[in-house]
């Protein structure tokens, strides 16, 4: 088995560093082997901090950097600054942000910026509302997150996508105890695939990683593994639980 990737994304959640080893150790504790592998998404302030420490179960990682380049830009960081800090990826146009201003156009440039520096970078893509039908697709979503996707990763360059991880992430699925079923999740990763593999060529494409993003939780987790194709899952509050967030790793190692 292909080692699964697994994202906490701990938002504005946790308050200091304290409860974030808390949590941490928690997990830890929970989980049937040492040598499961998990990855942690924490605001730009904790990343030093929890990159210098001893503790080693977790690749640690940022929520996104917002200075498109070194100079005069108070209260942001540019990725030099996450890297610096410790930071192993990085999440770029989660729809949290986008719903703040940010565009397809902004996204596309920190995507370019983040590969050309080498860092794994998981860009969110995701349509802001499907209907789900009883026995066949609604596909008037597949532009828009065909559009999402494509002026997302417009700068990038074939040589230089080692490094890319896509995120399905459908808004009407983030925060909302309303997951995606698994079958709905497969249409939209072949959609995805199918796309990367126009503008990337077959090969390339195949190899970048998909993950599915929106009210993951100990039980569906392993489903979008198993049979949505899915290379991993980017989870918000079921990450925030250590009981929940150790069962789900241990039933994706386990699927
Ligand atoms: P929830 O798991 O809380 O729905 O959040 C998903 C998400 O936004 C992960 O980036």
């Amino acid at each position: 088995m292909q080692t699964p990737i697994i994202i906490s994304n701990t938002k504005a959640y946790i308050q200091n560093l304290k409860e974030f080893f808390k949590l941490q150790n928690d997990i830890w504790i929970n989980l049937e082997k040492e040598n499961y592998k998990y990855c942690v998404a924490v605001p730009n302030s904790l990343i030093s901090l929890i990159s210098k420490e001893e503790y080693k179960g977790f690749t640690v990682g940022s929520q996104g950097f917002y200075a498109l380049e070194n100079g005069a830009h108070t209260g942001m960081e540019s990725v030099e600054n996450i890297i610096d800090a410790g930071a192993k990826f990085v999440i770029l146009g989660h729809s949290e942000v986008r719903e703040r201003g940010e565009s397809s156009e902004q996204v596309a440039k920190k995507v370019e910026i983040s590969l050309s520096k080498n860092l794994h970078t998981v860009l969110c893509v995701g349509e802001r509302e499907r209907f789900i039908l009883d026995d066949k697709f609604d596909t008037n979503y597949i532009d828009e997150l065909l559009i999402m996707l494509k002026n997302s990763l417009k700068n990038v360059n074939k040589n230089n996508i080692s490094k890319l991880i896509i995120a399905y992430e459908p808004v009407w699925a983030i925060g909302t105890n309303t997951p995606a079923t698994p079958d709905v999740v497969m249409q939209s990763v072949i959609v995805i695939r199918r796309e990367l593999a126009k503008m990337f060529g077959m090969d390339s494409a195949k190899k970048i990683k998909i993950l599915y993003g929106g009210s993951v939780d100990e039980e569906n987790a392993k489903e979008y593994i198993k049979n949505a194709t899915c290379d991993g899952v980017l989870v918000g509050r079921s990450s925030m639980n250590a009981k929940i967030f150790a069962k789900m790793i241990n039933n994706i190692y386990e699927k």
